[in-house]
């Protein structure tokens, strides 16, 4: 018997990644395009085009991570940050397209799930996730269920009256503000200049570079101050860490984020804390796609 197959798709602010997903998280075929930026339309013909792309017969479902909150009522995405995206209803939209179960979710959220199910997360009950890219993106898993509101993770705040948040956020000293690949771009240009990258950051640290080390270092503090209140709240078994900067910088920023959770986290919870690096890498965003394309299929929505 072939194995069941769906489509995720993973709906970036640059690029476009979709696949056929197995329920074990196998990947497929892949197709990859850039994200156009000139319209509504012209994304939703973009998303079209990866689906037909890697289409075959007996796909069973589709599922959209998407970097938009959903309205929890109407499951319609809401305005995204990076696109020009504005109150869509993806399941409709897919539907219509092509007469299959569709699901859709946040990106982070989707990332989340997928952590959860097949990643670092597997077996536990509570899990929260953050994502560290440009951004700082998240999801919430509560009593063995993906959390399906906001989860705004990046957006709250852990230095108020801090540095200005990023795109149409207007708080200050949010977790996206200071410990966002955004952030470790901003400190190397301050140590060395117009030009001076994150990568150039976490790889001077690599090399023992004081200075990066300890920019590093301020970056997963912050980061840790709001696991710890994270903790506080949802009691995790354990946090994941991935996205892009989060990969790259790896310990250099996690070690510093597990010693500050452990001093905000209140008792027992600061001993048993586990902090972790994702398991899926850059394939969670499509896997997680994959699985809300799942949920769909099985009605779970
Ligand atoms: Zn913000």
């Amino acid at each position: 018997m072939r194995p069941e197959r769906v489509i995720g798709i993973d709906l970036g602010g640059t690029k476009i990644l979709a696949g056929l997903v197995d329920r074990d998280g196998a990947i497929g075929r892949t197709h990859e395009i850039p994200t156009p930026a000139a319209s509504e339309q012209a994304v939703l013909e973009a998303l079209d085009e990866v689906v037909h792309a890697v289409h075959e017969d007996g796909v069973a479902a589709i599922g959209y991570g998407v970097p938009c909150n959903l309205d929890r009522v109407t499951g319609r995405a809401l305005r995204a940050t990076n696109l020009p995206l504005d109150d869509v209803d993806f399941v409709a939209h897919g539907r219509d397209r092509f007469g299959l179960p569709v699901g859709v979710e946040n990106d982070a959220n989707a990332a989340a799930l997928a952590e959860w199910r097949l990643g670092a997360g597997r077996g536990v009950d509570n899990l929260v996730m953050l994502t560290l890219g440009t951004g700082v993106g998240g999801g919430i898993i509560l009593d063995g269920r993906l959390y399906r509101g906001w989860a705004e993770l990046g957006h709250v705040v852990v230095d108020a009256g801090g540095a200005p948040c990023q795109g149409n956020c207007h708080g200050r000293g949010h977790v996206e503000a200071v410990a966002s690949g955004e952030a470790a771009e901003r400190a190397a240009r301050e140590l060395w200049g117009d030009g001076a990258d994150a990568h150039r950051l976490v790889t001077a640290a690599r090399e023992g570079d004081s200075e990066a080390l300890a920019a590093l270092e301020r970056l997963g503090s912050f980061l840790g101050a709001a696991i710890g209140s994270w903790v506080n709240i949802f009691d995790p078994e354990v946090v994941v860490v991935g996205g892009g900067f989060g990969r790259a910088a790896g310990e250099l920023v996690l070690g510093p984020a597990r010693e500050s959770a452990r001093r905000e986290a209140i008792q027992p919870a600061d001993g048993r804390l586990r902090i972790v690096e994702s398991e899926l890498g850059e394939r969670g965003g499509l896997i997680g796609a994959g699985l809300v394309a799942f949920e769909a299929l099985d009605g779970e929505r």
